[in-house]
């Protein structure tokens, strides 16, 4: 096929380096000059250029920017495009970007990625970084069969377990899964260069080992996408917090309380769901 990633970063890049690999031709739309000629050098697209002019005549094209830009980089290529050429994007939050998207392109489908590091940019572009992830897809009632069925094929391509959701069942989904744990994670780097005296905060920074790797990996990504999950899935986000609000509550109360049989309750419960959320783990 004729893939058109649009937004040459982690995300973007990484979409490319796969396609690549699987013997399709990789046309790279991105903003600035430099990140171009870095994805041609590279070997992570065909071809690339900042004009949407190399966009005429392909069978999809995935909107790969910040989800703040995606409609206005969508409404600057639209011209560009065959009116047979799926459109989808790789958006964390999905309601928005659907609706406005879904009304304006025949064959859209919105879809999300899980997979990410810590890094951005063209630089952070990895092969296989979908392969084993959950890759979701946001069908609304009317989206074009040509739409699904082309993405379905492309997601299998990557090695990615493919699940499809409602946008607004997406969006409740990844505000507890992905973007709750982002907030919580800030708030315990927060937590811990808050108010400590100089000798035991530099005594913290230097045993924080695995627990503290794992704990506070996402509240070290990159700030753009955590203000953007924010402003875009901003209600379900608030339930999220709240809800976590009251947890922490509780814990706090069994602790003031000294109620350590209700404590050690609680903790053997969540360790017994933790595998129903993440499989891979064994520790
Ligand atoms: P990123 O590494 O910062 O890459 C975004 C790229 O978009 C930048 O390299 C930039 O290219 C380009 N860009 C920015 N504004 C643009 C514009 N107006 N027109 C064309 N290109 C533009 O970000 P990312 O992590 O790949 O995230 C991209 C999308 O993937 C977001 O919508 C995000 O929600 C989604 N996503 C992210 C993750 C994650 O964990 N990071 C996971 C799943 C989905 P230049 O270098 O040319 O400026």
């Amino acid at each position: 096929m004729k893939i058109g990633i649009i937004g040459l970063g982690l995300i973007g890049g990484s979409l490319a380096l796969d396609f690549r690999a699987k013997g399709h031709k990789v046309y790279g739309v991105s903003r600035s000059q430099r990140t171009c000629d870095i994805a041609l050098q590279n070997g992570v697209v065909d071809f690339s250029s900042c004009h949407p002019e190399i966009l005429d005549n392909l069978d999809v094209v995935f909107l790969c920017s910040p989800i703040g830009s995606i409609a206005s980089v969508f409404d600057r290529v639209r011209a560009n495009l065959s009116p047979r050429t799926v459109v989808t994007d790789v958006g964390s939050v999905k309601g928005e970007i659907v609706s406005v998207l879904h009304s304006q392109w025949p064959h859209f489908i919105g879809g999300h990625p899980m997979a990410g590091t810590a890094q951005s940019g063209i630089g952070a572009a990895q092969s296989n970084l979908f392969e084993g992830r959950p890759y979701v897809l946001t069908p609304v009632e009317d989206t074009s069969e040509l739409a699904l069925t082309t993405l379905k094929v492309l997601i299998r391509e990557l090695g990615s377990q493919l699940y499809t959701a409602t946008p607004h069942e997406h969006d409740k989904a990844v505000a507890l899964i992905s973007h709750l744990p982002i907030m919580i994670s800030a708030a315990l780097i927060a937590t811990c260069t808050d108010r400590h005296d100089a000798a035991v905060l530099a005594l913290a920074q230097a045993l924080a080992s695995s627990g503290f790797r794992d704990t506070s990996r996402v509240g070290g990504g990159n700030p753009e996408l955590g203000v953007m999950v924010a402003q875009f899935n901003r209600e379900a986000l608030l339930r999220s917090l709240n809800s976590y609000e009251k947890n922490i509550q509780s814990l706090r109360t069994l602790i003031e309380t000294q109620d350590w049989p209700q404590l050690e309750a609680l903790l053997a419960a969540t360790k017994r769901e933790r595998p129903n959320f993440v499989q891979d783990v064994d520790s």
